[in-house]
């Protein structure tokens, strides 16, 4: 059994101090942190509950921007009138992930940082070599069973592939991260794959909320998720855009999830989109260069082509031409 202290923080100080001390970590809903630690696949020392820290939770639109808090719940977020107006993919994304029971523990912040569903990553008792887990130790998914496994930024330390909905929304609407230090663009927060880290955040590190811009593109955003089944299963690739119609031609801005090491932005896709008008053809040419960088396995190459017809179907449906 594993001793493991418990600290429910009453302030953000309090918390970065606990947060500063080796081998603890924050505790937001819970429901990816208990999972972790039951199977041992992460074995903190300290749980600091940052889950009772005032003001962190609501949603406010302020200078044109959309704030969501760090420890709003997931449920309200995809119920709130201002999200489902401003930026609606955003509660598309969540209402698409994990379960009722799930999506009212759980947060935002936590959602954005949740780990990857690799399991080779996951299953600490079997598996010895994860670089995710034990940096240098190895990764036991390179000749192993990757279906699932990533097809855009794996490196030969790792091919695990980011799971959550609501990250790869916000790499489509550029979001902003805000933390009690700095501010980081989403796209920008999580490590390369193997590389010894999961984010470019420092151990004691708190986000606080993130934002996006109410713009054109955020309030005709929209966001297409395929799965082995229907409901309570992780994407097997997805595509969020934000198309604005504003302008001369359409701006569409085009990130993916399921089949990449983090959330993944397009810009060859956003390239040929801006190149001319968007014809049945030209939505053809841009999807055809999604997977332009892909490497893949035998188990996970159907995600090539997944990928390409998921995007075309995607853009297709949001510029009315299905
Ligand atoms: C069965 C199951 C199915 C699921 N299906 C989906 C799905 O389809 N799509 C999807 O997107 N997700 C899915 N999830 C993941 C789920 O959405 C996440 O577990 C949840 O969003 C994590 O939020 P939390 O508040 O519980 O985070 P916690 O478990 O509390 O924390 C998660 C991580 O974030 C860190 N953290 C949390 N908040 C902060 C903060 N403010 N600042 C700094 N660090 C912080 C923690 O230290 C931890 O490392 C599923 C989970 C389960 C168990």
């Amino acid at each position: 059994m594993n001793r493991l202290a418990y600290l429910r923080a009453s302030s953000l100080e309090e918390a970065k101090q606990a947060l500063a001390l080796p081998g603890s970590i924050a505790l937001a809903g819970g429901t990816t942190v208990v999972d972790l630690a039951k199977l041992g696949a992460m074995k903190p020392d300290l749980l600091v509950d940052i889950g009772g820290l005032a003001g962190l939770d609501a949603v406010r639109v302020d200078a044109g921007r959309l704030h969501i808090g760090a420890l709003a719940r997931m449920a309200d977020v995809s119920r709130n009138a201002d999200v489902l107006r401003l930026a609606p993919a955003i509660a598309e994304s969540i209402e698409r992930a994990a379960s009722g029971q799930i999506r009212n523990m759980a947060t935002i912040g936590g959602n954005i940082l949740q780990r990857t569903r690799c399991a080779y990553f996951r299953d600490a008792s079997t598996y010895a070599a994860c670089n995710r887990r034990t940096p240098g130790s190895g990764c036991a998914a390179i000749g192993g069973v990757t279906p699932n496994h990533a097809i855009l930024g794996a490196t030969d330390a790792c091919m695990a592939t980011y799971p959550g909905d609501l990250a790869i929304v916000l790499a489509a609407l550029d979001a902003t991260v805000h933390t009690d230090m700095r501010d980081v663009a989403l796209v920008d927060l999580f490590a390369e794959a193997g590389s010894g880290r999961e984010t470019v955040l420092a151990d004691d590190e708190i986000i606080t909320a993130v934002s996006v811009a109410a713009d054109a593109g955020a309030a005709r955003s929209s966001y297409l998720k395929l799965r082995d089944r229907q409901s309570y299963e992780f994407a097997a690739v997805s595509v969020a855009l934000a198309v604005d119609l504003t302008g001369n031609g359409p701006q569409i801005r085009v990130a993916v999830g399921g089949v990449a090491t983090k959330p993944w932005r397009l810009p060859s896709v956003e390239a040929v989109l801006r190149a001319g008008p968007p014809t049945r053809a030209r939505i053809a040419e841009a999807a055809a260069t999604a997977a332009g960088d892909a490497r893949s396995t035998p188990d996970n190459h159907f995600k090539i082509r997944l990928l390409t017809r998921t995007l075309e179907r995607a853009l297709l449906t949001a510029l009315d031409l299905s």
